[in-house]
Order: structure tokens, then sequence, then C-alpha cells
């Protein structure tokens, strides 16, 4: 993918999180404080003003500052600082390789950032695993990463505003795993 055609899917990303407001708000009023569709649609509204397309590294870290300055909650921080590391990594080509580099990057950088492992009902549930299937050389679908997502709904939450929660946190999608799917979907486009 190259910077574009990256940028297009970055910015189709303020229309995904305007059609899903409702269903992330939904699932953080169940576990959370009902702010996470609110969040990420005014995080991702603020990026077509404030994107560099100078090259694929300004590209991921304008969205990273972007990110951190207008989503606020607790994903603020975790998806910016992600966009800002991976810019580190990111070729102005993103080939299967390339991806398979940036995937692990954001993984690891929810990881050192979240204090998180697998299976405690966040974001980083998708994203390890998503990262984890493409190293195997796995296709990496919107149905796969969905599959992700609706499994941390039997896990309970220990991270987080849904810690608070506890078991009643079963029965329900985490919403930082939910909003993970649209922004990896967004990232891995075709490939
Ligand atoms: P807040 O919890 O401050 O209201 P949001 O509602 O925007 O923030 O985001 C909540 C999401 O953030 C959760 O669903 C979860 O996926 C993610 N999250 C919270 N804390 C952590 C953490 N320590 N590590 C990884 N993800 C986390
Ligand atoms: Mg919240």
């Amino acid at each position: 993918m190259n910077v574009e055609k990256m940028k297009t899917q970055l910015l189709s990303l303020a229309d995904t999180f305007k059609d899903k407001e409702s269903e992330l708000t939904d699932l953080d009023r169940s576990i959370g404080d009902g702010d996470h569709g609110v969040n990420m649609e005014r995080g991702f509204s603020h990026l077509k003003d404030n994107i560099d397309d100078k090259d694929m590294a300004s590209l991921f870290k304008s969205t990273g500052m972007t990110l951190m300055s207008n989503i606020g909650g607790a994903s603020g921080p975790l998806y910016g600082f992600s966009f800002v590391k991976m810019s580190s990594v990111v070729k102005d080509e993103i080939d299967k390789d390339n991806l398979k580099v940036l995937l692990k990057t954001f993984a690891d950088a929810i990881a050192q950032r979240g204090k998180v492992e697998l299976n405690e009902k966040t974001m980083y549930d998708v994203v390890e695993r998503a990262s984890e299937a493409l190293q195997h050389d796995e296709k990496v679908t919107l149905d796969k990463l969905q599959g992700y997502a609706d499994d941390t709904k039997d896990m309970t939450a220990t991270k987080g505003r849904a810690a608070y929660f506890k078991e009643d946190s079963k029965g329900y999608i985490d919403p930082g795993a939910q909003s993970m799917v649209y922004i990896l979907n967004a990232l891995i486009g075709d490939e």
C-alpha cells in the first residue's frame, strides 16, 4: 500500500467511527462509562485537518499525535502512542513483510503502554492475535478480526474501567477490541 492509499484508508475511519459511534457507545455503556464511541469519532474527525502526507512516517506520526490529543480516555494515549511507534518502522510502500513489522509494533506498543497481556479483555486481544496470524502468513480478514473481538465476550476484564465490573463484564464485547477491528481493517486493506 502506498502513502496516498493509506491516507485514504485512515481518513475513511472518520466515516467508519461516525457509523459505529452508537455501537461502541452501547458496548462502553455496558462495561465502562459510555464514551468510547464519542471518543473515537472525535479523534478521527480531527484527522483531515491534521494529517501530514509528506511520506508514510509523517502520515503515521501525525495520525498518532492527532489521536493522542483528541480521543481522550484510556484509549487515546494507547492508540496515539502506537501510531507514533509505528511511524518509526513503516515504509513508504507497505508490503507483506512491512505489514508484519507494523502489526507487531502496534501490539507491542499497546502491551507496553497498557501493561496488558492476552485474555484481559482489551483492544490488545485483537491486535496481538491479528499480529500472530500475520506472522504465520494467515490472511487477516474483517471476519477474522471480528472473531477476535467476539472472543472477548467470554473474558473477565482485569484492565481499565471494565475491571470494576469484574465477572459482570462477561457477555459483552470489549469496546476497545471492537474499535481495534475497524482500525486494523483499514491498516491491512486488501493485503
Ligand atoms: P475510558 O476507559 O477512559 O473511558 P475509552 O472508553 O475510550 O476510555 O476506552 C476503553 C477501552 O480502552 C477498553 O475497552 C479497552 O480496550 C482499552 N483499555 C483500557 N485500559 C487498557 C489497558 N491498560 N491496556 C489495553 N487496553 C486498555
Ligand atoms: Mg469509556
